[in-house]
């Protein structure tokens, strides 16, 4: 399991650390956030060191989010909230402290008094739209390559396991025939 040294959330992952878990399989754990901005806001982290959530396998993303939608519902029941926020920040400027992808799940209570800030309602100028939503349109990767070796590989499999049924089906044709 690759760990970073100087990172806090990957001695919380290994235990040198000490945290109050609420979750824990073999690629994922959830505690308890120090600071929390509601009681029982928790954080999920992969146990092993990936910065942001745009390094981590798209199959680790999937698997990612359907524990933290399970430790949401936890939180949700455990809290008697009446909502929920998920947090994900990515890189400094966007607020992210420790470099080690985490998922803050926060308990919200009507009239709770928190703020998570709020977004600037900017505009855009003329065509200035149209623009960057084709640029984001023509950069988005259709799969992620990973997959795509995969399916191959696949593909190649079924391929050799057809040939493979096939020659065994001439074998008894032929055997048939001697006898
Ligand atoms: P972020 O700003 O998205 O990187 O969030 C980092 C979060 O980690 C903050 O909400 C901190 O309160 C929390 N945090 C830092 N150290 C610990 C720790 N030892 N145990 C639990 N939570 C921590
Ligand atoms: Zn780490």
């Amino acid at each position: 399991m690759p760990f970073a040294d100087d990172c806090i959330f990957c001695q919380i992952a290994q235990k040198k650390i000490q945290s109050n878990i609420v979750y824990e399989d073999e690629n994922f754990l959830a505690f308890l956030d120090i600071h929390p901005a509601n009681k029982g806001h928790v954080l999920v982290i992969t146990k092993n060191h990936i910065e942001d959530l745009l390094k981590l396998p798209e199959e680790q993303a999937k698997e990612f989010f359907s524990v933290v939608q399970r430790v949401a519902n936890g939180i949700k029941i455990a809290t008697n909230s009446d909502a929920l926020n998920i947090v994900q920040n990515n890189g400094a400027a966007a607020g992210q402290a420790i470099p080690h992808v985490h998922i803050h799940i926060i308990p919200r209570f009507e009239k709770d008094g928190l703020s998570l800030g709020v977004f600037r309602q900017g505009k855009y100028e003329g065509n200035e739209i149209l623009a960057i939503r084709d640029l984001i349109k023509s950069k988005i990767p259709e799969k992620r390559i990973e997959r795509k070796i995969q399916e191959i590989e696949e593909k190649e499999e079924k391929q050799k396991e057809q040939k493979r049924s096939a020659q065994h089906i001439r074998h008894i044709r032929r055997e048939t025939e001697i006898a």
